[in-house]
């Protein structure tokens, strides 16, 4: 486990305004990934970087799907994909989620607490894409990957307000 530095991606300017912290097992090498990326306080959160990531993802042939909490009502789905063309994101799917009362209660897991209905839709999404990856900022969608999509490699990107300035009193490495 370790915090993606500044100095890992020359050109952005990453530090103050997201860092990613990657859990989870390694993914083999040479394998087409399946890579899902939320949209709000993810790429919203650096949009530039997100254009050049999913570009540079697509030209290595990788599968790029973007999947928001979002509600999929109204015209959300047509404002979001506009939102994303103009931020330059490439991707080959967008999901957004159904209202809690829509889901498919069968796939929720008997143990998943209530409160946390509304982050469930990523994880169907995941499991139905075969997603390898998850780029996400939300530390609840995190844990639950870990808990019941633990193959999937996780980057949690972390708002300013989350990203300690000093480092601890203790010498345990992440
Ligand atoms: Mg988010």
């Amino acid at each position: 486990m370790f915090v993606v530095e500044k100095q890992d991606f020359s050109g952005f300017e990453m530090a103050g305004i997201v860092t990613m912290r990657i859990m989870g097992n390694s993914v083999p090498n040479g394998k087409n990934l399946t890579v899902q990326i939320d949209i709000d306080e993810t790429i919203t959160a650096l949009p530039e970087f997100f254009s050049a990531i999913t570009k540079g993802l697509r030209q290595a042939g990788h599968r790029v799907i973007v999947v928001s909490s979002r509600v999929d009502e109204g015209d959300c789905r047509k404002k979001s994909l506009e939102e994303l063309r103009e931020y330059g994101i490439e991707f080959q799917a967008l999901h957004l989620c159904p209202k809690p009362e829509h889901l498919d209660v069968l796939r929720i897991p008997d143990d998943l607490h209530p409160a946390h209905k509304i982050y469930i839709g990523k994880l169907f999404v995941a499991e139905d894409e075969k997603v390898d990856v998850l780029i996400d900022d939300c530390g609840i969608t995190s844990e639950l990957f870990g808990k019941y999509l633990p193959h999937v490699r996780i980057l949690k990107v972390m708002p300013p307000s989350r990203i300690q300035r000093e480092p601890r009193a203790v010498d345990k490495p992440d």
